[in-house]
C-alpha cells in the first residue's frame, strides 16, 4: 500500500552541452516542469538559461543546490563546479568582474579534481570572457585556446566554438591575418555546426568582410548571427550582432535602417541587462546619430554608455566609446573636451596595444591640439597616429590630412619638414602621399574633399593647371560618390528587406516559444502543485489544496468534487464552493440523463460545455449549486481503472473554458485522483490498524475487554489516582456453580450464559466503567471516580440484574461479588488481590452477595 510518485526524469549530465537551441531547452523545461525531476536537470536547465535568463537561472542553481543536500561531497563536486560556473556568468553580465573570476577559477579546479573536461572547456571560455572585458586579449587567446584544448577530440562544438571566438576576435585586430589564419576552417558551406558555433563563424566573417570594406555581406552575416545568436541563447552576443549590423548599414550611409538595428540591439540588451550589452548598444547607436549630425544625443548616450561600462573600464569596448566622444566633441568644436577625452583615450589604447584605436586616440589628439593653436604638438600627434596606423591606409590618410592642414597653416615653415619633400609645399608633399595610398584603397572612391584641398594648395602655390585638374577630379569623385551612394542605398534597402523577412520569421518563432514558455511556466507550476496535492493524506487537506489551485489556475465560480458511491450507483458531494459559499450536501444518482457530473460519470469522459442551455435544459448544464454556470467543465477522477468520483467547475461567463483550460484542469484531475487514492490507501490502513489493535485487547467470546486491556486501565487509572487524588474501585464477580451449567447444558450453553452476562454488566454499568473477562466465568469492572460506598452499590445493582435475568434454556443464574477501592500508596495487585479475598468470603458466606474488601 505504498504511496504512488511521478517518475523522476533525469539528463545524461555527462555529455552536457555547451549551449543548446530553443527545442532542445523545451525538452529539459518539460522535464523540469513534468514533477519530479533529477537534481541533474535543475543543473542541466540553469546551465543553458545562463545567458537567456540569468535570474531564473541562479533560482534553478538554488533549488539544484537544495536538491544534492544528501549527496556525498565528491559525488556532488562536479555539479557544484558547473552551478559555480551559472553564478560566474550572472556575475559576468552584471559587470562584477572580480566575483566571476574567483568562481570560474574555483570552477576549474573543481572540474580538474573530477576530470570534467567539458567543465574544464567551459570555465576556460567564462576566463576568456573575463579577459576580453579587462583588454586583456592575449590571455583570452590563451584562454580559447585552452578551451579548445580541453574538448578535442570528446566535443566538436566547444572545440569549433573557441576557435571561431578565437577567429573573431582576431578578425579584429588583423582581418587579412585572421583570414589566412581561419579563413578556410570556417569557409562557407561547411556544415555539421552547432547553432551557437555557427553563430560564432557569422561573426567572424561578417568581420572580414566589413575590414575589407564589403559591407553588403558583412550585413548578411552579421544579421545572420544575431539570429543564430537569439537561437542560441547569447542574448549578449545577439546585442553585438545587431548594433555591428546597424554600423556596416552606417557605412552603406543608410542611417535609418543602421537606426532601426541599433534600436533593436538597444531594446534587447535592456531586457536581457549587463552594463557590457547595454554599453555597447548605446556606443553603437551614439555613432549613428553623430554620423546623422544628432550631436547633443550622441554624447548623452556616450556618457552613459561610458557610465554603464565603468566595471569594464579597461575593455576595448569602453575606448571605443571614448573615441566616438572625441569625434562629437571634434564635430561639436569643443575642442578642449575632445582633447582631454583624447588624451585619456591614447593612455587605454597603449594599455590595449591596439593599434587603430592608438592610431585614432593621436588623431583626434591631433585635430583638438592644431584647433587649439597648438600646431607643434599637433603634428607630433598627428606623426605618431601615422605610425600606429602602418598597415591600415585608411587610418593613414586621416592622420596625412590633419598633418596637411598643420603644415598648410604652418606659412613661415617655423615646423620641421618630413624627409624627401619634392613638391612645391610641405603641406602638398602631405597631400599627395595621402592620395597615393587613398588610391591603393581597393573599393574606395578618394573623397572628393581630399582632392579639393589638393586643388586648393596648388592654387595657393600659384599652379592653376592642376588646381584645375584636381578641382575636376573632385567633381568627378564627388558624382562617383554621389552614385556610389546611391547604389550603396539600395543595395542596403535590398539587405534590410531581406534580413527584415528573415527577422519577421525569427520573431514569429520566437513569439511561439515565447507562448510555449507561458504555457511552461503553468506546467512547472502544475508540477509544484502536484507534489503539493500528492503529499497529503489528509482527505480534508487535498480537498483543500485542489480548491486554491483550481482557482488560482481557472477561472471557476464554482468547483464541486463527488465521490462514486461504495454501490457504484451515487455521486455523493465531498466537497462544493459556489461564489465563495459552501454548497449544501448533495447526492446525485449516476444515471441521472441531466447532470454533466453524471454523465461525465457514466461516460468515464471530461465534458465541457460553453454553458449554453442545451437539449438536456438549462439547469443541467449547473455544476450543482443554485447558480447557473455559463461554462462548465467536468473530469473524472480515476485510478487506474476504479473510477472515485468526478470533478467539476463552473465560470459565470460564456466559452470561459478551451483546450488549453482542459489540458490545465485534467492534469489537476489526475493530482487529485492519486491523491484520494493515496488517502484511500491510508484510510484503509488506518482502520486495518485499529482493528487489530481492537482484536488485541477484546475478549472473542463476550467482546469485552480483555486480561491486557484490564491490566492498562488499571495501571492508568492507579496513575490518575496518584496524581489527582480520584478515588478508583473494582468489582470482581464469579459464577455461582457455573460447573453445573457446562455439565447439564454443555458448553455452548455455558458459553452463551457467559456472553449475556458480559452484555447486562455492560448495559448496568456506567460508561466510564470498564467491564472486563478477567478469565473464565470471572469478570473484573474497572470503576473510576468511585469509592467503596459507590462500588459496593453498583455490584448489589449489578447481582440483582444476573439473579433476575432468566438464562436462556438455562434459567436463573447467580454471582458472587468482591469489590475493593484503591488505597493511598496501593498498587494493582494489591487491589485484586483484596477484591479477590472478599469474592472468597462472599462465596463462604453463602453466594450471591457482596463482600467489600
Ligand atoms: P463456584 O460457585 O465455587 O465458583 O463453583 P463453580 O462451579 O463456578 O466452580 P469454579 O469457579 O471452580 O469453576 C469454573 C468453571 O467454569 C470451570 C469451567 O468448566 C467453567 N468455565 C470456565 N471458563 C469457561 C468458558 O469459557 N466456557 C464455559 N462454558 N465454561 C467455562
Ligand atoms: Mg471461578
Ligand atoms: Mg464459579
Amino acid at each position: 500500500m505504498s504511496t504512488r510518485r511521478l517518475e523522476e526524469q533525469s539528463p545524461d549530465l555527462a555529455s552536457l552541452e555547451f549551449l543548446v537551441d530553443d527545442d532542445a531547452l523545451m525538452a529539459l523545461e518539460l522535464m523540469v516542469a513534468g514533477g519530479d525531476a533529477s537534481p541533474e536537470a535543475f543543473v542541466a536547465l540553469a546551465w543553458q538559461l545562463r545567458q537567456r535568463n540569468p535570474a531564473r537561472a541562479l533560482v534553478l542553481a538554488d533549488d539544484a543546490e537544495a536538491r544534492f543536500g544528501g549527496w556525498p561531497a565528491d559525488a556532488r563536486r562536479g555539479h557544484a563546479a558547473r552551478l559555480q560556473l551559472v553564478c560566474a556568468e550572472a556575475d559576468w553580465l552584471a559587470g562584477r568582474l572580480d566575483a566571476a573570476a574567483s568562481r570560474a577559477h574555483d570552477a576549474l579546479q573543481s572540474f580538474d579534481a573530477v576530470a570534467d573536461a567539458r567543465g574544464r572547456a567551459d570555465a576556460h571560455w567564462m576566463r576568456a570572457m573575463l579577459a576580453i572585458d579587462r583588454g586583456d586579449w592575449p590571455g583570452k587567446d590563451a584562454e580559447l585556446q585552452a578551451m579548445a584544448e580541453a574538448a578535442r577530440g570528446l566535443d566538436a562544438s566547444r572545440v569549433d566554438i573557441a576557435e571561431a571566438a578565437q577567429a573573431y576576435f582576431a578578425a579584429f585586430r588583423d582581418s587579412s591575418a585572421a583570414h589566412a589564419r581561419w579563413g578556410a576552417r570556417f569557409a562557407a558551406g561547411r556544415d555539421g555546426l552547432s547553432v551557437a558555433a555557427a553563430c560564432w563563424v557569422e561573426d567572424f566573417r561578417a568581420v572580414c568582410a566589413h575590414h575589407a570594406s564589403d559591407f553588403v555581406p558583412a550585413i548578411r552575416h552579421f544579421a545572420r548571427a544575431y539570429t543564430l545568436a537569439l537561437a542560441s541563447g547569447q542574448p549578449r552576443r545577439a546585442v553585438i550582432a545587431a548594433t555591428n549590423t546597424g554600423d556596416s548599414l552606417n557605412h552603406l550611409n543608410d542611417y535609418p535602417a543602421a537606426l532601426d538595428w541599433m534600436q533593436r540591439g538597444l531594446e534587447l540588451a535592456r531586457s536581457a541587462g549587463g552594463p557590457g550589452a547595454m554599453g555597447v548598444a548605446l556606443l553603437q547607436t551614439a555613432h549613428t546619430l553623430r554620423l546623422l549630425d544628432r550631436l547633443d544625443a550622441s554624447r548623452e548616450m556616450l556618457q552613459e554608455a561610458l557610465e554603464l561600462m565603468a566595471p569594464l573600464a579597461a575593455s576595448r569596448n569602453h575606448a571605443y566609446a571614448m573615441w566616438q566622444l572625441v569625434e562629437v566633441e571634434l564635430a561639436a568644436t569643443h575642442f578642449a573636451d575632445a582633447l582631454a577625452v583624447a588624451r585619456g583615450l591614447v593612455e587605454r589604447a597603449d594599455a590595449l596595444r591596439q593599434s587603430d584605436l592608438q592610431s585614432h586616440a593621436r588623431c583626434g589628439q591631433a585635430r583638438a591640439l592644431l584647433a587649439l593653436g597648438q600646431p607643434a604638438q599637433a603634428l607630433a600627434a598627428a606623426e605618431a597616429a601615422l605610425r600606429h596606423g602602418e598597415g591600415a591606409p585608411n587610418l593613414q590618410v586621416a592622420a596625412l590630412r590633419v598633418m596637411a592642414d598643420v603644415h598648410a597653416l604652418d606659412v613661415d615653415r617655423a615646423l620641421p619638414a618630413p624627409p624627401g619633400v619634392e613638391a612645391p609645399s610641405v603641406a602638398l608633399h602631405v597631400l599627395l602621399r595621402a592620395l597615393a595610398l587613398a588610391d591603393g584603397i581597393a573599393r574606395f572612391t578618394v573623397p572628393g574633399e581630399l582632392l579639393d584641398a589638393i586643388a586648393r594648395e596648388y592654387a595657393r602655390l600659384g599652379d592653376y593647371v592642376q588646381a584645375y585638374a584636381f578641382s575636376q577630379r573632385a567633381g568627378v569623385s564627388r558624382e562617383t560618390s554621389r552614385s556610389q551612394e546611391a547604389r550603396n542605398r539600395a543595395v542596403a534597402m535590398q539587405v534590410t528587406h531581406e534580413t527584415e523577412r528573415a527577422q519577421a520569421e525569427a520573431e514569429h518563432q520566437r513569439s511561439l516559444a515565447r507562448a510555449q514558455a507561458e504555457r511552461l511556466e503553468t506546467l512547472e507550476r502544475l508540477g509544484t502543485i502536484g507534489r503539493e496535492i500528492t503529499r497529503n493524506l489528509e482527505p480534508s487537506a487535498i480537498l483543500a489544496a485542489l480548491d486554491l489551485h483550481v482557482r488560482a489556475l481557472l477561472d471557476a465560480t464554482s468547483l464541486v468534487i463527488h465521490r462514486v458511491s461504495a454501490d457504484g450507483r451515487e455521486l455523493v458531494m465531498i466537497f462544493g464552493v459556489e461564489a465563495g459559499a459552501p454548497l449544501p450536501p448533495h447526492r446525485i444518482a449516476v444515471d441521472d440523463p441531466r447532470r454533466p457530473a453524471a454523465r461525465c460519470a457514466r461516460e468515464r469522459r471530461e465534458l465541457m460545455t460553453g454553458g449554453e442551455p442545451d437539449a438536456d435544459g438549462g439547469e443541467a448544464a449547473g455544476v450543482g449549486g443554485t447558480g447557473h454556470s455559463r461554462s462548465v467543465m467536468c473530469a473524472p477522477l480515476s485510478d487506474a481503472d476504479r473510477l472515485l468520483g468526478v470533478m467539476s467547475i463552473g465560470a459565470d461567463r460564456p466559452r470561459a473554458y478551451a483546450e488549453r483550460e482542459l489540458a490545465i484542469f485534467r492534469t489537476l484531475c489526475a493530482y487529485g485522483a492519486i491523491a484520494l487514492a493515496n488517502a484511500d490507501a491510508q484510510a484503509q490502513l488506518v482502520r486495518k490498524n485499529a482493528q487489530l489493535e481492537q482484536l488485541s485487547v477484546s475478549d472473542t467470546l463476550t467482546g469485552l475487554s480483555n486480561r491486557l486491556r484490564l491490566d492498562q486501565v488499571l495501571a492508568d487509572e492507579a496513575a490518575r489516582n496518584a496524581r489527582s487524588g480520584a478515588p478508583v474501585s473494582v468489582i470482581l464477580l464469579d459464577l455461582d456453580h457455573f460447573k453445573s451449567v457446562n455439565d447439564q447444558h454443555g458448553h455452548l450453553a455455558g458459553d452463551r450464559v457467559l456472553t449475556t452476562i458480559g452484555e447486562l454488566l455492560k448495559a448496568s454499568s456506567r460508561r466510564t466503567d470498564e467491564v472486563g473477562r478477567w478469565g473464565g466465568e470471572e469478570f473484573l469492572v474497572v470503576c473510576r471516580d468511585t469509592d467503596v460506598v459507590g462500588v459496593r452499590a453498583l455490584a448489589q445493582h449489578l447481582r440483582e440484574r444476573i439473579a433476575a435475568h432468566d438464562f436462556k434454556g438455562v434459567g436463573h443464574r447467580t454471582a458472587s461479588f468482591g469489590v475493593a477501592q484503591l488505597a493511598d500508596g496501593e498498587d494493582v495487585e494489591s487491589l485484586v488481590a483484596r477484591a479477590d479475598v472478599a469474592l472468597y468470603r462472599a462465596k463462604r458466606g453463602g453466594r450471591n452477595r457482596v463482600e467489600a474488601g
